[in-house]
């Protein structure tokens, strides 16, 4: 029996936390401190460490974590990864020991050049861990990549079946729903969302794992070919947009500034 965690840190980061049995695995461990805290309140030993790209707030906890267990550590190839000892990339299949799980690595960059995602089965539902590229109701910033390789990160997550768990790196949910009401106000499905989150939040839970229905369904980054967000992304920028990618990145540099 698998269950998933998070562990709030730093103002909105979640650390993820898969736990089986006695052991645990955990996805961008930021900061070793909560990890640690929640590890031995529940007696549990450490297997595993995943990380999804290079930010600090992603990796900051690795070398606490592995001064206590020294464990493997999963990441991107491209990327610099404290204590990383297996290097992946698209195509890789790795199996997490521990907690017996297996994922697929996609090659997912834009937010930064070497950011991969991990796909999977949790027990019996699909789930992917995708970092700071696809977040509920909205996507990372490019910091690292150009419009059209987030486009195409961001497509290639879409195609995950509609039920996958999207387990993403950030509580930014409401502030994106905020701007996607801006690209898309008379989204029906989006508005029943905002209600929806917005009672998450008051009762102080996640708004995630969201599932990749959901965000074909509502997040605009998704939905550049949707008429009325063209149209939304026409409008801010004084002139038509000849494709998804020029959508994109004209919806993504409009919400750079959307207050
Ligand atoms: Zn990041
Ligand atoms: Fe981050």
């Amino acid at each position: 029996m698998l269950s998933i965690i998070p562990i709030p840190a730093f103002r909105d980061n979640y650390i993820w936390l898969i736990r089986k049995g006695m052991r645990a695995a955990v996805v961008d461990p930021g900061d070793a401190a909560p990890v640690i805290a929640y590890l031995e309140r529940e007696r549990l030993q450490l297997s595993a460490i995943i990380a999804t790209h290079h930010h600090n707030d992603h990796v900051g906890g690795n070398v606490g974590l592995l001064a206590r267990w020294p464990v493997p550590v999963f990441g991107p190839a491209r990327e610099t990864i404290p204590g990383r000892t297996n290097a992946l990339g698209e195509g890789d299949r790795v199996r997490v020991p521990g907690i017996d799980v297996t994922f697929d690595v996609l090659d997912i960059p834009g937010h930064t050049a070497g950011h991969i995602a991990f796909v999977g089965s949790l027990g019996s539902v699909p789930a992917v861990f995708c970092g700071d590229t696809l977040f509920a109701v909205g996507c990372g910033r490019l910091f690292e990549g150009t419009p059209t390789e987030m486009w195409s990160s961001l497509s290639k997550l879409a195609a995950l079946p509609s039920e996958t768990r999207v387990f993403c790196g950030h509580e930014y949910t409401l502030a994106n729903i905020r701007f996607a009401l801006a690209a898309e106000p008379d989204n029906r499905t989006l508005i029943a969302r905002q209600s929806r989150e917005e009672q998450k939040r008051a009762r102080g839970e996640p708004t995630l794992p969201s599932t990749i229905g959901d965000e074909r369904a509502t997040n605009p980054f998704l939905r550049v070919e949707v008429p009325a967000v063209k149209a939304a992304a026409e409008a801010h920028a004084h002139h038509l947009l000849e494709n998804a990618v020029a959508t994109f990145a004209e919806l993504r540099a409009w919400k750079n500034v959307f207050q």
